[in-house]
């Protein structure tokens, strides 16, 4: 969706309320498709000392297969934006993520919440942060209770062979 700023690009204190949902169940992560549910966000662009400041909150629900435990999950995901607009991005090899480049007089707010959306999704999709995993002997879902296998190697040296097989 386009966001018309042309009432407040020339007026200091002028704002433009918005809210939205985008279609991201194509983009995928990790394999998979988590984002299946429009992803919503509300908002406003104000013009704070003739500079447009966009903030807003976008919200969605993820339905991913964990990494780590290979189950199903839906989790809630929700990032609050803070972007800057400016009529011509300065490529100055400091390219800030969030400053993006008017469309004559309109935001484009499906490339914005697509690059939240995107900067904010974790590089692994986990059914949550402390998921324990499967056992690499026996396949057991350590979720679920410690599994038969012994015995339990020290987790520092875990780490060790982590970093061993990179
Ligand atoms: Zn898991
Ligand atoms: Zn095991």
């Amino acid at each position: 969706m386009l966001l018309g700023l042309s009432k407040i690009i020339d007026c200091p204190g002028g704002v433009v309320p918005f809210e939205t949902s985008l279609d991201l169940s194509q983009m995928e992560f990790g394999g998979s498709c988590p984002i299946s549910e429009p992803v919503h966000a509300v908002g406003q662009v104000r013009n704070t000392a003739g500079v447009l400041v966009l903030t807003g909150d976008v919200t969605t629900r993820l339905h991913g297969v964990c990494d780590r435990c290979a189950k199903p999950f839906e989790r809630d995901f929700a990032v609050s934006l803070e972007a800057v607009l400016v009529t011509k991005v300065e490529s100055d090899g400091l390219e800030d993520p969030w400053t993006f480049e008017l469309d004559g007089d309109n935001a484009d707010l499906d490339d914005i919440l697509t690059t939240a959306v995107v900067l904010n999704m974790d590089s692994k999709l986990l059914c949550s942060e402390d998921c324990k995993g499967l056992c690499p002997r026996c396949g057991a879902d350590l979720n679920l209770g410690p599994c038969s296998c012994k015995p339990e190697p020290d987790p520092r040296l875990a780490v060790l062979q982590q970093l061993l097989k990179k």
